[in-house]
């Protein structure tokens, strides 16, 4: 049987075009490729692409997210606002990001929080005055 060939076949389905462009959000200048499907909260700076190939990456990949900074004008590419983390400004218009996945603190732990037994202190030296 080589049903598994034709399922890793299928999933190579490409999409029209994986890159959008990112652009400030202050500035609208255009700062980085990067692909859609990457765009998946937490974001990093990494996910970002040189807009062509050969040049340096926009953003250095170990920096955060947060510390990332417009090439051009020395800001954050999605601005300040507190709702502007929430979307992206792209050639494509305003990308909204997904919610960020937390599958730890999205799963409520069915046990209150129980330390167990709690072993008597009863200790035989204890002195009473
Ligand atoms: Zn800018």
């Amino acid at each position: 049987m080589d049903l598994w060939v034709l399922r890793a076949a299928g999933t190579t389905a490409a999409k029209g075009d994986p890159n959008m462009i990112l652009r400030c959000r202050l500035c609208h200048a255009p700062i980085a490729a990067c692909d859609p499907a990457r765009l998946i909260p937490p974001l990093t700076s990494a996910v970002f692409e040189p807009l062509e190939p050969g040049f340096p990456p926009p953003f250095p990949p170990d920096v955060p997210w947060e510390a990332a900074r417009c090439p051009q004008c020395r800001h954050h590419p999605q601005g300040y606002a507190p709702d502007g983390a929430k979307s992206l400004e792209t050639d494509q218009g305003t990308w909204p990001l997904p919610e960020p996945e937390q599958p730890d603190a999205a799963s409520p732990d069915p046990k209150p929080a129980n330390p167990g037994p709690i072993p008597k202190r009863d200790k035989p030296n204890r002195r009473s005055r």
